[in-house]
């Protein structure tokens, strides 16, 4: 019997671990200039906290989450995404007792969603994420948009297109629900059964619907922009003042909603716009959730974040061209020529690999040339050839690979010579 991965899900061999770690220490540097730090929760969560946070009418909770029974009969589940585990770790962990309001966190980790597989999308992705808790100035809001723009940036993209709005606070969200259900209700048996479902429990998720986008209702629909209220208003312009402030260029888009149920005021998402980057070209999303906290038993803390997931960002990476070579470098290769030899290789490969050089050395008996190519296809810095003189000698052959000299070197010193080199 052959086994293969699951559907919607990838091996990432070493040919593309390297632009990975390159991605992900470029994201772990940039949070670290905005003071984010790394919070790490477990990939699963008791089923109820995102059916309670997230939203029981939206595509998530309904259709793709992995939720399982364990032994002892509790219902958990894969986590889906990250923003309601990091808010239950801070109210549960009282990190809105902590003197550093707001807290701001970051988490880089695999999230689980049972969705067709198609270029972008798959069940098991990787998403990097931030979250800032406790507070509601709008400044902060443009610094976590900031902050995903500026990791884009930073990796070279230039291809980028910043979508925002507001969903306004609950007041404005009620106003524009019950107009909403005056529009759909009329004519809601032509909607799919999903839409029929979502009049009442959440009409603004019927203007998401993937299948009844083309329906005569949809575009004229009311806006969510005509019923902010005057706060609401005030807190998004203030949003695009602290933008303008950071020089960030976007768009206002009124017909952005984001999939999660949590969200109010600020919401936002990033898009790739090459050519190359295929049919979802969404980057990014993200937004405030005030009341998330409360939603799941904690204190008042008003939030924004957003996420990411690393396999879209390498896509856009790919698409403009952006992709960094990341070499593999070790420093030296031991050629051995003899079973003697190859004895010593183990000693001094240890003496070496103590000494913080990278080091290798042949394990399956090739001949000389054969070791040579190894050498070669590991762009090994120096090879080191010890054979019968060489012992005899206690001093090795090392080649310099990059200019093609050679010295002799005694085995005892042979880490000190590699490391002044270096
Ligand atoms: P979409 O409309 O593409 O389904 P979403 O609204 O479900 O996106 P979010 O829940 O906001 O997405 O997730 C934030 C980001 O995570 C997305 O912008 C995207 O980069 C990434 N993402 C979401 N689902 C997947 C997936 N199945 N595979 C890979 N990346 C994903
Ligand atoms: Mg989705």
């Amino acid at each position: 019997m052959m086994f293969k991965v699951p559907r919607g899900t990838k091996d990432l061999l070493p040919a593309e671990t390297g632009s990975w770690q390159a991605v992900e220490s470029l994201i772990r540097e940039t949070c670290r200039l905005y003071r984010y730090e790394e919070i790490r929760t477990p990939v699963f969560e008791q089923t109820e906290l995102f059916t309670r946070s997230v939203g029981d009418t939206t595509d998530i909770v309904q259709k793709e989450m992995y939720t399982f029974e364990d032994r002892g009969g509790r219902s958990l589940t894969l986590r889906p995404e990250g923003t309601a585990p990091v808010v239950r770790a801070f109210v549960e962990n009282k990190l809105f007792g902590s003197p550093d309001q707001p807290v701001k966190l970051y988490y880089m980790g695999p999230m689980f969603r049972y969705e067709r597989q198609q270029a972008g999308r798959y069940r098991q992705f990787v998403q990097f994420g931030v979250e800032a808790i406790g507070s509601d100035s709008p400044a902060i809001d443009a610094e976590v948009i900031s902050l995903a723009m500026d990791v884009y940036q930073r990796a070279g993209l230039k291809d980028l297109r910043l979508v925002i709005n507001s969903l306004g606070d609950m007041e404005s969200r009620n106003a524009h629900r019950e107009a909403l259900i005056r529009h759909f209700e009329p004519s809601i048996g032509e909607f799919c059964s999903d839409c029929r479902n979502r009049l009442e429990k959440n009409p603004l998720r019927i203007l998401d619907c993937k299948v009844d986008r083309d329906h005569p209702l949809m575009k004229t629909a009311p806006a969510l922009t005509d019923y902010l209220n005057g706060e609401s208003e005030a807190y998004f312009e203030e949003v695009k003042t602290a933008l303008d402030a950071l020089g960030i260029e976007y768009v206002v888009d009124p017909n952005l909603v984001r999939g999660l149920d949590y969200y109010n005021h600020t919401a936002f998402e990033i898009m790739s716009t090459s050519d190359g980057f295929g049919a979802i070209t969404t980057l990014c999303g993200g937004g405030r959730y005030n009341g998330l906290s409360e939603e799941i038993g904690g204190p008042e803390a008003p939030g924004i974040g957003f996420a990411m997931s690393i396999e879209r960002f390498l896509m856009a990476l790919e698409a403009e061209g952006k992709m960094t070579e990341t070499e593999s470098r070790l420093d030296a290769f031991i050629v051995a020529l003899d079973e003697e030899s190859r004895k010593e290789a183990v000693k001094i490969l240890g003496n070496l690999r103590r000494e913080g050089i990278a080091a290798d050395m042949d394990y399956m008996n090739r001949k000389m040339k054969a070791q040579m190519k190894a050498a070669d296809r590991q762009k090994a810095g120096y090879v080191i050839v010890i054979g019968e003189d060489e012992l005899k000698n206690g001093a090795a052959g090392v080649k310099n690979m990059a200019e093609g000299t050679q010295e002799t070197v005694e085995f005892t010193r042979l880490a000190e010579t590699l490391k002044s080199r270096s």
